[in-house]
């Protein structure tokens, strides 16, 4: 009778070259997941190993061979962390899912909490980390890069809240049906919207080495995420050549007076200058708004799969139900 209030919930861990970590993470989750209320929840834990080059997927078959709860999905490359998120959100059979970094950034003690919230019917619960410990240049760039996005996108991306949270099955589906190619999670979360609330966390340094975000990556990213989500750049594009022209019309009347004043120095000069600075300008702007777009459609056109699997445990969620259906 209780069973109908049995839920689900997945928890997503996308990991790259995590050896140093993950069993330690492992411990961690599964004595937190271990402590829920077993007539209320059920778990399945999904690991996504992104291609590792070291002991990580060695790791996690052991787990999964100790536990029939986890889960594997295991990518024949590195593909980044968005198509391990991705692949897992496709995969998860839960009512809700929860997605956590490997590297003990992310809590485990937040896991009840962040039920609790889902229980109370928050579609999306956030986490949210200070940035306390962090070097005061990293927290620097990332509060102007924030200040900076948010100008440009409509969707509204807050410091701090990353890609550590639940998504109720709602919000999974919702994130599911963005098929775009170009995939920036953090701006896709946003964009589907629903009841959200945020859970602050403690900042912590990552457990074992350094990042797995270089810093040429990083950029990549940040960039992504002004351009994949709307045309506002190509607005500022528009913006910048119309300055541009402006500025050198306004060039141009001072020549033009100039030579009305004290006569031509240098003959051909005022016309060649005209031709140079306006046709530049208008050619770059047009050149640069229509590259934009050609660089969007070929990425979507192209409708590469996002991620390989070279080896997994469980089916993606589409193909399960496509089989229920057919079976009645
Ligand atoms: N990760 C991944 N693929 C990548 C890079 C990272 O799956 O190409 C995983 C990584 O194993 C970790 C999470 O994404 O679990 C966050 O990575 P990291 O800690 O390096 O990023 P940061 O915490 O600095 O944002
Ligand atoms: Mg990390």
């Amino acid at each position: 009778m209780r069973n109908e209030e049995l839920k689900t919930l997945s928890v997503i861990v996308p990991c790259y070259n995590e050896e140093k970590s993950v069993h330690l993470f492992n411990g961690a989750v599964i004595a937190q997941l271990g402590r829920l209320d077993p007539a209320k929840y059920d778990y399945e834990l999904i690991y996504v190993d992104d291609g590792s080059r070291d002991g990580t997927m060695e790791r996690i078959l052991g787990f999964a061979a100790e536990n029939d709860r986890i889960m594997y999905l295991s990518f024949s490359r590195n593909f980044g962390k968005e198509a391990a998120m991705l692949a897992g959100l496709e995969h998860a059979n839960g009512d809700c899912a929860i997605i956590m970094d490997a590297d003990l950034q992310h809590p485990p003690a937040l896991i009840p909490e962040m039920l609790q919230k889902y229980e109370e019917g928050y579609d999306q619960v956030i986490g949210k980390r200070d940035r306390k410990g962090e070097s005061g240049k990293a927290a620097f760039f990332a509060r102007t890069y924030y200040k900076l996005v948010n100008r440009m996108v409509d969707v509204k991306l807050v410091d701090g809240a990353g890609d550590f949270r639940l998504l109720s099955r709602k919000a999974i589906d919702a994130v599911l049906s963005l098929k775009e190619a170009n995939r920036f999670s953090k701006g896709i979360f946003s964009w589907v919207g629903f009841n959200q609330v945020y859970l602050e966390y403690e900042n912590k340094v990552r457990y074992a080495d350094e990042s797995r975000w270089s810093f040429k990556r990083l950029l990549r990213y940040g960039v992504d995420g002004i351009v994949s989500f709307n045309v506002q750049p190509l607005r500022l594009c528009v913006y910048l050549g119309g300055s541009l022209l402006v500025i050198s019309m306004l060039y141009l009347l001072y020549l033009f007076i100039r030579i009305l004043l004290y006569g031509i120095d240098v003959p051909g000069y005022f016309t060649t200058i005209t031709l140079i600075s306006v046709l530049g300008g208008v050619q770059l702007i047009s050149l640069g708004i229509i590259g934009e777009y050609v660089g969007r459609i070929y990425a979507e056109v192209k409708k590469r799969p996002l991620y390989i699997l070279s080896a997994a445990n469980m089916e993606p969620q589409e193909q399960k139900r496509g089989r229920n259906e057919s079976d009645r």
